[in-house]
């Protein structure tokens, strides 16, 4: 103990407190954060490391609290798992970025692919599949256009019920990565019998890729393994020139990270690509 029991007891527990309360209060304001419009898209690039070509970018969703300004979604995201809120605001994310992706095919200065992470208690809704299909027809968007992101968690916590859905979704059209891969506790067998299209490296792999023999290696047998499963590899957090080689040279499909941007928002990406497709 570094202070006397007592106090120091006393001042954890008035921490805690307050933790609890702002954790509660940002719980409770975010039916209302959403009626305001207080949260929005932004959309990171993915580049196509065979042809330089940017086909992709993934939704990440933002919160500007009126009072308490910018909360990062490792903070938001949890506390709305927990009270059911995710299953709202994931729908709400889904039809944003499906009429935002059906938007660009009409006038945006190329079509995209749009990637849209989803949480495990929205996928284990019953109805599911049949919100993305509305979110789909509603917004007028293609399916070939669409990319759902699930975590390994996800799909092993009910293999049976998983299978069926994905099977579902593929047949709709859409696309199918594994997000943060390589990070779950999971037996890969799963990835035999699920109808995959890609596999998302976890970002904490590639930022030690050079340094980190053990990070080159998994690396390394994830882009072989990804790859005589006839599934396209993604990394993420590229954030410098060193990694990018290094992904290209060991066969990497495609990469995502502040190297080549970091999430933009609507007006900025529609920059981003023009200024690259002048180039
Ligand atoms: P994620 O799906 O793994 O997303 C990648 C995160 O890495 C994003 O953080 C992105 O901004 C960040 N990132 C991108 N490039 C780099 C880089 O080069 N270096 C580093 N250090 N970071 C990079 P963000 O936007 O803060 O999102 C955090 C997490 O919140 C996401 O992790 C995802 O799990 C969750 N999330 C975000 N939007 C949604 C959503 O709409 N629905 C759900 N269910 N989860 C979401
Ligand atoms: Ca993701
Ligand atoms: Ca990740
Ligand atoms: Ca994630």
């Amino acid at each position: 103990a570094k202070r006397s029991g007592k106090n120091s007891f006393r001042f954890y527990a008035r921490e805690m407190n307050a933790q609890a309360a702002e954790m509660l209060r940002l719980d409770n304001s975010m039916p209302q954060g959403l009626v305001n419009g207080d949260f929005y898209l932004h959309y990171q690039p993915q580049l196509n490391l065979e042809d330089n070509s940017v086909v992709a970018v993934e939704a990440l969703l933002r919160w500007r609290h009126p009072e308490l300004g910018m909360i990062p979604p490792d903070r938001f995201i949890p506390l709305a798992e927990e009270s059911g809120f995710i299953i709202k605001l994931g729908e709400w994310v889904l039809r944003t970025a499906c009429a935002q992706c059906a938007a660009w095919q009409q006038d945006g200065p190329a079509p995209l692919r749009i990637a849209v992470n989803v949480s495990g208690c929205q996928f284990n809704e019953p109805d599911f599949v049949d919100m993305v299909s509305t979110a789909l027809s509603s917004s007028g968007l293609s399916p070939e256009y669409l990319e759902l992101e699930l975590t390994e968690s996800l799909l092993i916590s009910n293999e049976q019920q998983a299978l069926q859905k994905l099977q579902l979704l593929k047949s709709m059209g859409i696309y199918l990565a594994i997000d943060d891969f390589g990070t779950g506790y999971s037996s890969l067998a799963y990835l035999k019998h699920f109808p995959l299209d890609r596999l998302k490296i976890d970002k904490s792999f590639i930022n030690d890729i050079l340094t980190d023999p053990d990070d080159a290696a998994i690396t390394e047998a994830i882009i072989a393994m990804g790859h005589s499963l006839k599934l396209k590899v993604i990394a993420e957090g590229v954030e410098t020139r060193e990694q990018l080689l290094f992904l290209e040279d060991r066969g990497c499909d495609e990469m995502q990270g502040y190297y080549l941007s970091k999430p933009l928002s609507e007006h900025d990406l529609k920059v981003f690509i023009t200024a690259r497709a002048a180039d």
